[in-house]
């Protein structure tokens, strides 16, 4: 059976799709039951398994969540990681964190997708000629 139902995975890929109509960047969330070692890890791997680094302008999220034990992490390709502040994703954590203590990981990815939205469109705006380089489906992790 699957994390989510099929209108769970429908409002997230239309959160992903809402979020990029106003930047060229790609956000695409992971999610697995359990999270082995340290979320930030996992949450590399994945990025690396997803061919997350391929966008033309390297700028690519990938928001992690292990939906049993609630470990998370988001983390920006090098072209994100090169113009924002340091502390660029820990409001976005922090909100999505109000959502997952209370249960709700739905909303608290749709949350997380539009707040990583609404930053990206600062560094890297929508263009006239955009594609969709990277899916808009949950990607589902190996522990399943
Ligand atoms: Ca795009
Ligand atoms: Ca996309």
């Amino acid at each position: 059976m699957n994390i989510f139902n099929e209108q769970e995975q429908e409002r997230i890929r239309e959160a992903v799709a809402a979020a990029e109509r106003s930047t060229s960047g790609e956000i695409r969330i992971c999610v697995e039951r359990t999270c082995k070692g340290p979320a930030m890890e996992r949450a590399i791997s994945y990025f690396n398994k997803l061919g997350m680094a391929k966008t033309k302008l390297r700028n690519g999220v990938l928001i992690y969540l292990s939906t049993e034990d609630h470990h998370f992490a988001i983390i920006g390709d090098m072209g994100i990681d090169k113009v924002v502040p340091p502390n660029f994703w820990d409001s976005t954590k922090e909100a999505m964190l109000t959502h997952f203590r209370k249960d709700e990981l739905v909303a608290g990815l749709e949350k997380g997708i539009h707040l990583a939205g609404e930053q990206l469109k600062k560094y890297f705006p929508n263009l006239s000629d955009d594609v969709d380089e990277l899916s808009n489906e949950i990607a589902y992790g190996e522990e399943n």
